[in-house]
């Protein structure tokens, strides 16, 4: 995959390692859902315990043996040594996994307690970005937040810096957090170009399913949610089904904004489930 090359926008889904054998069946159900949608790429999230670990290794490395679609690696600095980093690196490539999304992760106490680092271990993504550029033939792609890093305290210029630092480190693609607002994806892609950017900035899109959950999900990931939007999901509040609808309707909507704004792809935040996205995905025919 080399997205400076790539002639349509990707399509690509995220998938996080389920923690059960119920969620792993839920799992597979929806990956062969989406195969039929052939992705870009699939990229599978990445968890700070040793479990959780282990479970992303695992499933990243059978997607990739088992349905031939493209894998991205999560992989993040938290609690790790770059010893453990190198190994876990190691270990992706043994699985022909080429492609890593380098994180610093959020602290353990959350997205907005402080980073507590680990002796012989990183504290910035550009540090992993720097590891897995020399460690292997890696691609690597890094995160971005179009409507800034929690942490940040709405110092978006800073934010450019870092994603340009990290550019500059080695990393060839970028995924943002999702976000509901086109102007924010392209402020964020302005921003770059004015410095002389122009790192593919695949944009990452949220289909609500749930509204209760969302204001959580925004909270941590220091999304927006802009009134036009909550005032439309109020007004269907308690109505299940129609929630799942409008949050198919409003990503489809912005779906539409960002192929119209020339973005070079989306990737979907599933939560691995797969009806949302095939949904918004034959909607707006990218598929
Ligand atoms: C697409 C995407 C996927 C994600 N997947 C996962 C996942 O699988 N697992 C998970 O745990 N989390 C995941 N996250 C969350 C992410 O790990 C957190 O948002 C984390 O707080 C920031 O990670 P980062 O890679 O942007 O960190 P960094 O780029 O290191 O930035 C973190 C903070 O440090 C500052 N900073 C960066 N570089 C420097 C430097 N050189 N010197 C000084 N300050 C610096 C930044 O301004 C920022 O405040 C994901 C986020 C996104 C957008």
């Amino acid at each position: 995959m080399n997205l400076r090359t790539e002639s349509a926008p990707t399509f690509s889904v995220e998938l996080f390692p389920p923690k059960d054998e119920p969620g792993e069946s839920r799992l597979w159900e929806a990956v062969d859902e989406l195969a039929l949608f052939k992705p870009d790429f699939v990229s599978v999230t990445y968890g700070a315990g040793g479990s959780t670990r282990d479970r992303t290794i695992r499933i990243a490395s059978e997607l990739t043996a088992h349905t031939g679609i493209s894998t991205v690696a999560h992989l993040t600095c938290v609690g790790s040594t770059e010893e453990d980093l190198s190994k876990i690196l190691d270990q992706y490539a043994a699985a022909n996994i080429s492609t890593i999304l380098a994180l610093r992760g959020d602290p353990v106490g959350g997205p907005g307690a402080p980073w507590v680092s680990t002796p012989g271990g990183f504290d910035h993504a550009d540090q992993l970005v720097d590891l897995a550029c020399a460690r292997g033939d890696f691609q690597v792609g890094v995160a971005a937040f179009p409507d800034g890093h929690p942490a940040s305290g709405g110092d978006f210029e800073r934010d450019v810096e870092v994603l340009i630092r990290k550019e500059a480190h080695g990393a060839t693609f970028a995924t943002t957090q999702f976000f509901f607002e086109i102007d924010a994806y392209n402020r964020l892609i302005e921003s770059l170009a004015k410095a002389g950017s122009n790192l593919p900035v695949i944009a990452g899109l949220l289909p609500v399913t749930n509204f209760k959950q969302l204001a959580r999900m925004a909270e941590l990931g220091g999304t927006n949610l802009p009134k036009s939007m909550t005032d439309r999901f109020e007004a269907v509040a308690g109505d299940e089904r129609a929630v799942v609808e409008l949050g198919i309707e409003i990503a489809s909507e912005l779906c539409e904004k960002l192929l119209a704004a020339g973005v070079p792809g989306i990737h979907f935040y599933t939560m691995n489930k797969a009806a949302a996205t095939a949904t918004i995905v034959k909607n707006i025919g990218m598929r």
